[in-house]
């Protein structure tokens, strides 16, 4: 289907989102990715004209989808994203994808994202709270310096207005940043989880971000012993 650029935004250093008006509505639940396909590429890529990204929107949002992502000067795709202006047509294909959150889950959940990661639990927490859906979520989000947090503000206001959310961010690169960081620092491990979930049997862990940190997150939650089932994962596969 034909997506119409509607509005840029940027979200954090090197990060921005991306407001797009579908041809007709779509339904879609919080977590779910579509294709981009652009119609032409401004800069070569070998990696050609379409990449998925997850719907960083919630179905709560209205009809506007939107994506977020870190733009890079090695790829040709993203530089060509970047320099479209507002009224473009692009082509888009979706919804797909099993990591989300319906109104059908209890939780309590614990999300693990990193960097961009953050994509599916913007959606997810901002749909859960628009709902008012009483389901408990941590979110310990890490990154390598607070200047690339994306949604900090938003995330910190979910966390203020919906009291089921508990957020905690994390900063593996302090000494990289021109901000005094004065949180939790360090990449997501097994003491910090412990040290932030009081029974680790408990909830499910929805993990998100490029495949080396879900790969690392998933054998830090194999040492924790949890019951089977009890994780879920979204790599992020082209990082
Ligand atoms: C289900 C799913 C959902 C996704 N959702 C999102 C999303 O919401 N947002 C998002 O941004 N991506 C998302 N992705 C990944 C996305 O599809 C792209 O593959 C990814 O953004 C990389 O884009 P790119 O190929 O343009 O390369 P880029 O990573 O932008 O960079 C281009 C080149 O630089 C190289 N490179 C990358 N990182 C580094 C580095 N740190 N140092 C040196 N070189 C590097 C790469 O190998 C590549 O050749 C998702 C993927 C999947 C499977």
């Amino acid at each position: 289907m034909k997506l119409k650029l509607i509005e840029i935004k940027e979200e954090a250093k090197g990060t921005k989102s991306f407001f797009w008006e579908p041809e007709k509505t779509v339904n879609y639940i919080a977590g779910q990715y579509f294709y981009f396909t652009l119609p032409s590429l401004k800069y070569p890529d070998p990696r050609g004209a379409t990449r998925h990204f997850t719907l960083s929107s919630s179905p709560t949002e209205g009809n506007l989808l939107r994506n977020t992502t870190r733009i890079r000067e090695e790829s040709g795709y993203k530089k060509t994203l970047n320099e479209l202006t507002v009224g473009s047509i692009i082509e888009g294909e979706g919804p797909n994808g099993t990591f989300l959150l319906d109104e059908s889950e209890k939780g309590p959940f614990v999300f693990l994202a990193g960097g961009i990661g953050i994509t599916p639990f913007r959606s997810m927490m901002k749909f859960a709270t628009d709902k008012k859906l009483p389901i408990p979520i941590r979110l310990i989000y890490s990154n390598s310096v607070p200047e690339e947090i994306a949604f900090r503000k938003e995330i910190e206001e979910l966390g203020k207005a919906n009291p089921n959310i508990k957020v905690n961010m994390t900063i593996s690169k302090p000494e990289e940043s021109k901000e005094k960081w004065e949180g939790l620092t360090g990449r997501i491990d097994e003491v910090l989880i412990r040290k932030l979930v009081a029974d680790v049997s408990v909830p499910i862990f929805m993990v998100s971000g490029p495949p080396a940190m879900v790969d690392a997150v998933e054998q830090v939650l194999g040492k924790l012993g949890l019951p089977a089932g009890r994780v879920r994962s979204e790599k992020f596969t082209g990082y």
